[in-house]
């Protein structure tokens, strides 16, 4: 154990791990970011146990000091966003304008809620007996669990943190592994906001001990997960098997349809954004590029050209416009589907290979694909890396049905200059989010966030309707 070991925080302490883990910079493997404890299950197990005993007063306590708690954290984290996104660079690879844009998303996402736990409202009905009023209140469920993935390593704690505690529960905290920086980081600026022992508990360590415990704790009362389709599966079975509250954020196989009308630039420029930038690490990249034949070539050439001027590089160097994969088995995995749509006969117009840096990183050249069919597996199938596919669609309609034959329904995108077209598909598209002449990756933080099909279960996160989730609805009669 080093001197600068980040603990975990549980019942009010800084703790220990039972074991730790090195946080290493993906762009530079030499750059130690810091040794992070590991809890095992009795740790777990005592974070919850301390939820459990801080939930009666903080659910029912003054809601002006949960909000104050709230907006402090907030205007901490706004204040030290260049800071905070560096750390964030440095640990998952986005460059540092997007580390420090979603730091500040953080930010802003703490002062919403901080807003919200003033908004609760209810709803009052005559009820259809005489001289009975019905009255309908949220109310919070208890301990909540909160598990989440490494690609957005303070959005997603942020966003499913602040509203539990706005709304009256008690949080245990597993972040990824992967990134505990960010985290850390998060947890100590909560700690300092003011929250009393107990009601936030950080609980960093690996899925399969920390996440598993959560999952299977009678005393955790609902789950919030984000992360991978086949985690998301494995969680849902067991607490269905327990009947606890549950919300699944997955993957995603995002269409960006472009129509012969659409403009040009802002085709390319959402395809470039939607499918490469955050180097194609998001659950809401636009992976299928499914353009129709009149615009096709046109589309291509521009899109490799501005693939060449892309700088892949240092994520905190000037200038980069991709950051490295996380990790080596990111990176294998990337390598192996270029591999896979070259032998399932797709061409690869631009990249796919291994860069060499001056840091030892983990660089690959953003890969486009031309001449893929929606039965292809890197059709079908989450890479999550700078990988995209180019599927050509005969009309509109085409264009359409393809967008819609995935087992995925987080974001479809279209651009196009035809109201008609924007309209039908804004109704048509099987998805949780629509954009019509904006990159499918990048959203508001104060509106609903989720999908449909495999990419979601359970109610929608963000935006007042993160209530659905961390509160739980009582319908009170009363007669004089
Ligand atoms: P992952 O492997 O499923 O891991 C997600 C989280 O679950 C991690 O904290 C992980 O811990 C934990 N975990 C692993 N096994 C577990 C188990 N048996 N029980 C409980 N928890 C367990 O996903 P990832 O690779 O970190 O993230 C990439 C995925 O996230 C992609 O599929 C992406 O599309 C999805 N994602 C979705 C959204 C959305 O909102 N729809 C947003 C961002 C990302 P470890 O750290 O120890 O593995």
């Amino acid at each position: 154990m080093t001197a600068s070991l980040f603990r975990n925080y549980i019942a009010g302490e800084w703790v220990a791990g039972a074991t730790t883990t090195i946080n290493r910079n993906p762009s530079d493997r030499s750059d130690v970011i810091g040794e992070y404890a590991q809890a095992d299950a009795a740790q777990t197990r005592a974070a919850v146990a301390a939820a459990r005993a801080a939930f009666p007063a903080w659910s029912t306590g003054p809601v002006q000091e949960r909000a104050n708690i709230l907006e402090r954290a907030a205007t901490e984290i706004l204040a030290r966003k260049d800071e905070l996104g560096r750390l964030l660079s440095r640990e998952e690879g986005k460059t540092l304008p997007e580390g420090i844009g979603e730091a500040m998303r953080a930010g802003y996402i703490f002062r919403f809620f901080a807003g919200e736990v003033l908004r609760m409202a209810g709803e009052k009905l005559p009820s259809v007996r005489p001289g009975v009023d019905v009255e309908m209140t949220r109310e919070p469920i208890g301990v909540v669990g909160l598990i989440s993935p490494w690609n957005f390593p303070i959005a997603i704690p942020a966003w499913k943190i602040a509203p539990a505690l706005a709304y009256g529960n008690t949080v245990v905290m597993k972040p990824a592994d992967l990134v505990p920086g960010c985290a850390w980081a998060l947890a100590d600026i909560l700690v300092r906001a003011g929250l009393p022992a107990g009601v936030f508990n950080l609980a960093m360590g690996r899925g399969s001990v920390v996440g598993e415990t959560l999952v299977n704790h009678p005393d955790v009362a609902a789950l919030s997960f984000t992360g991978s389709v086949e985690t998301g599966r494995a969680i849902a079975a067991k607490m269905a098997a327990r009947m606890a509250k549950l919300q699944l954020e997955m993957g995603g196989k995002n269409p960006l349809v472009v129509l012969d009308d659409a403009d040009l630039p802002t085709a390319v420029n959402c395809a470039l954004q939607g499918a490469y930038f955050s180097t194609g690490q998001r659950c809401t990249a636009s992976s299928r590029l499914i353009v129709t034949r009149g615009i096709h070539d046109r589309f291509v050439a521009a899109l490799t050209d501005r693939l060449a001027a892309l700088k892949v590089d240092d994520a905190l160097a000037p200038g980069t416009d991709l950051g490295p994969v996380v990790d080596q088995s990111q990176l294998d995995t990337d390598l192996r589907y270029v591999a896979i749509g070259r032998d399932e006969g797709a061409q690869l117009a631009f990249g796919g290979e291994r860069l060499e840096r001056p840091k030892d990183g983990f660089y690959l050249a953003p890969a486009l694909f031309t001449e893929a069919t929606n039965a292809m597996r890197i059709a079908r199938e989450e890479i999550f890396g700078p990988v995209a596919a180019v599927i050509r669609a005969a009309d509109y309609d085409e264009a359409l049905a393809v967008a819609n034959d995935t087992e995925f329904g987080l974001c479809s995108g279209i651009v196009t200059t035809s109201l008609k077209h924007a309209s039908h598909f804004k109704r048509q598209a099987q998805a949780g989010m629509v954009m019509v002449n904006l990159p499918t990756a990048g959203v508001d933080y104060h509106v609903p966030f989720g999908g449909r099909k495999g990419s979601s279960y359970g109610p929608r996160e963000q935006g007042r309707y993160a209530a659905e989730f961390f509160t739980t609805v009582k319908t009170a009669y009363i007669a004089p």
